[in-house]
């Protein structure tokens, strides 16, 4: 018995030391000290030896056993480190090199010019309009009937406006008018809304006319709205948007849902009023049109002229951003060329 002990004993010692790896190490100590080693199959035979041999094996087992079990523990130990600091060394992060260059999206500029101008009229106390009070794709009544667009009205024509060719009346909305009509219908004054969007004409596409453009809407609703307040959200939006000191006029004009109506401009940005290409020598540039919401349009949509009064506005997105930024080519916002929108952030 004491010669087999010993005998496993040298064959476990020569294949603990030779293990070289955390997987033959284990694979030795399942083979040499686990619960079904020889060592334990050895343990359980003890019971039937002799009673003076019973003691003397039973220590030399539990002595070599020890012995192992310490060296595999030794071993294993030794490993551990060796495979943790195999792996910190091939882990580790060398901050020195140079970092990827990721490529960072950027805000289109129609977006920035739109949410600035939201955020300007949020601070004179607008909010934005329900999206589904400003669908695209819009019927005639809202577009034009409730607008006091006459059915004559230049503007009614296919060949300024996109309509279905499979649903009569069915078209795309001209105008971001057509929110100012549902979110009166949607709810009572006072109503004090602003509507961004996306509008259609039948246009041929040229350097500044698309047949899709951004339009900024804007309605004030309530009892005793002047001309007066008008003017000064206007001339409010223009400081903040185009800075303060710009000189601005307002002119009179005609539009079938306002009366009075207006057009505002502001001074050329680009000659300072002295006349070029861009203001077509006249040193003004058209910014806005607005004017007093005519009471048809109010009794339509069953609000009381007589009680309520209010003021809307309108304004082209692309030709404020063109402006601010010196673009010449309205086409450039919608051919998505990197080089043009990268300028932007
Ligand atoms: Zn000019």
């Amino acid at each position: 018995m004491e010669n087999r002990i010993q005998q496993i004993k040298e064959e476990a010692l020569s294949e603990i030391n030779s293990a070289n790896d955390l997987k033959t190490l284990e694979a030795a100590k399942n083979k040499y000290i686990s619960r079904n080693s020889e060592f334990n199959n050895l343990k359980k035979g003890l019971k039937d030896l002799d009673a003076s041999q019973k003691p003397i094996i039973g220590a030399l087992l539990n002595k070599v056993s020890k012995e192992l079990e310490n060296l595999i523990n030794e071993k294993n130990e030794l490993f551990y480190k060796k495979e943790l600091n195999e792996r910190l060394l091939n882990e580790k992060i060398d901050v020195t090199l140079d970092g990827e260059y990721i490529p960072q999206g950027k805000v289109h500029p129609l977006s920035k010019t739109t949410n600035e101008i939201v955020q300007i009229f949020n601070h004179l106390g607008f909010s934005v309009a329900e999206l589904k009070n400003s669908p695209e794709v819009e019927v005639e009544k809202f577009n034009f009937d409730l607008l006091n667009v006459p059915k004559e009205h230049p503007a009614r024509d296919v060949q300024d406006t996109f309509y279905c060719k499979t649903a009569p009346n069915v078209i795309l909305r001209s105008q971001t008018s057509n929110s100012q009509v549902r979110q009166m219908l949607d709810s009572k004054p006072p109503i004090k809304i602003i509507s961004p969007g996306r509008v259609y004409r039948n246009e041929s596409v040229s350097a500044r006319k698309n047949n899709l453009f951004h339009q900024i809407e804007g309605l004030y609703v309530d009892k005793n709205v002047t001309i007066a307040q008008l003017k000064g959200v206007l001339n409010e939006f223009i400081r903040l948007y185009f800075g303060s000191g710009r000189p601005t006029r307002y002119r009179s004009s005609f539009f079938p849902f306002t009366e009075p109506s207006v057009e505002i401009d502001v001074q050329c940005i680009m000659c300072q009023g002295k006349g070029c290409s861009i203001c077509s020598g006249t040193g003004w540039l058209e910014i806005l049109g607005a004017g007093m919401v005519d009471p048809n349009v109010l009794k339509s949509v069953d609000i009381d002229p007589e009680v309520y009064s209010g003021f809307a506005f309108g304004m082209g997105v692309e030709r404020l951003t063109m402006l601010k930024y010196a673009i010449d080519d309205i086409r450039l916002f919608f051919n998505n060329d990197e080089r043009f929108l990268k300028q932007f952030n």
